[in-house]
């Protein structure tokens, strides 16, 4: 094996928090092959393991991980048509360049979003109008309960609000292949579907408008959030959004808006939008701020972005355990204020909120 080996390594450098202790040993794979042979010795020697694509979506405590961490470094973009493949260790944003380039629609919106291609099933990936879910035809993994690898199609990855089958099955999957069917409109991209983007490129929800364009006007809207990785600025030290949008029954959402009316007064609505039959999905953000959390919120080396309410930032020097802190401060503030309870949507390591 050509694989890299190392012992007890850092994995904050690997993190996009820049967070977290060692790893008892730290493998990079960069063939399909190698990431197999590394999970089978793992689970073999009955050996904990953790799967690290570009680290943008990992909170791993201080103490570290003992077991073996597993970095998946696979390289390569196959397109082919209208069809896509991706190794899961690219990169995403490179493969959405790729496809915009080529004059592909269908996850240009998704511009910006750190991390790797094989990461994006796991919380079915989302921003701007964009799920990949929409787009995945089938995802290719290594099963480790059979030992085999299988190709999982779209409709039994379970897919929903930054969640899946992998996600609710995190010691199962290791993706190793996302494949993709995109779609050729000339040039355009698909119908632009986000009020604010639609907004910012002067067009009607619906519209199409050449693909570099749309990709570009995301990249500027988030890049005005802290929302695109800046290795200067301490408001995209982060995962991104801490936390999920709660989805409400509407029972749930009429209890909240009765809230919403004792404590900021008759006529405020809040966000709401519809999250299928009898379910509404309400902002994170929004909650975040009318409880008092400000952009900036903090004094210690943990604060809330000052950009964006729903990212949680390392301004440097900050701990897990800080950054923790500060979630669960966020978490008893809106639930106090809302009785809504947030839920964290980085996954954790070793810790918990
Ligand atoms: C600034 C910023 C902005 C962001 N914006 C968005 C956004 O708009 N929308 C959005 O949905 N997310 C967003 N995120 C979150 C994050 O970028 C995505 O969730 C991304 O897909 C994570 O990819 P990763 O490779 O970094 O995963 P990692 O953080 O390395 O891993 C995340 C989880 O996936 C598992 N995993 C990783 N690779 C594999 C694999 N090959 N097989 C099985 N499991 C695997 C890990 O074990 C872990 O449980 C943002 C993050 C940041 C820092």
């Amino acid at each position: 094996m050509h694989v890299q080996e190392l012992q007890d390594a850092p994995l904050a450098p690997l993190t996009t928090f820049r967070l977290g202790g060692p790893a008892t040993r730290l493998i990079t794979a960069t063939t399909d092959d190698e990431v197999i042979a590394a999970v089978r010795e793992a689970d073999d020697s009955g050996t904990p393991l953790l799967l690290i694509g570009g680290g943008s979506n990992l909170v791993i405590g201080d103490k570290g991980f003992e077991g073996t961490a597993l970095r998946i470094a696979t390289r390569g973009i196959a397109l082919e048509g209208t069809a896509l493949e991706l190794a899961a260790g690219e990169v995403w944003t490179d493969a959405v360049a790729r496809t915009v380039e080529a004059g592909l629609a269908g996850i240009e919106c998704l511009a910006g979003i750190p991390g790797s291609a094989g990461a994006t099933p796991i919380q079915n990936v989302g921003a701007y109008g964009q799920e990949v879910s929409s787009t995945i035809t089938e995802v290719v993994a290594y099963d480790r309960r059979t030992r085999e690898t299988v190709v999982v199609p779209n409709a039994d990855c379970a897919f929903s609000y930054r969640h899946s089958r992998f996600k609710a099955e995190p010691e199962r999957f290791v993706v190793l292949r996302v494949r993709f069917a995109l779609e050729d409109a000339s040039g355009l991209s698909a119908p632009v579907r986000y009020a604010e983007t639609a907004r910012a490129l002067g067009v009607g929800p619906g519209d199409r408008v050449p693909l570099a364009e749309a990709r570009e006007t995301v990249l500027e809207l988030r890049s005005g959030k802290g929302m695109v990785l800046d290795a200067e600025d301490h408001d995209t030290w982060s995962a991104g959004s801490f936390f999920t949008n709660p989805i409400l029954t509407d029972e749930e959402f009429a209890v909240f808006y009765a809230r919403v009316a004792e404590r900021l007064g008759e006529g405020v609505n809040p966000p709401a939008y519809p999250a299928g039959e009898g379910r509404t999905k309400t902002s994170a953000a929004w909650l975040i701020d009318k409880s008092g959390f400000t952009k900036g919120y903090g004094t210690g080396p943990a604060r809330i972005s000052t950009k964006h309410t729903l990212a949680l930032t390392n301004r440097g020097a900050a701990t897990t355990e800080d950054l923790l802190a500060l979630a669960r401060e966020v978490v008893a503030g809106v639930h106090a204020a809302f009785g809504i309870t947030l839920v964290n949507e980085p996954v954790t390591v070793g810790v918990s909120l």
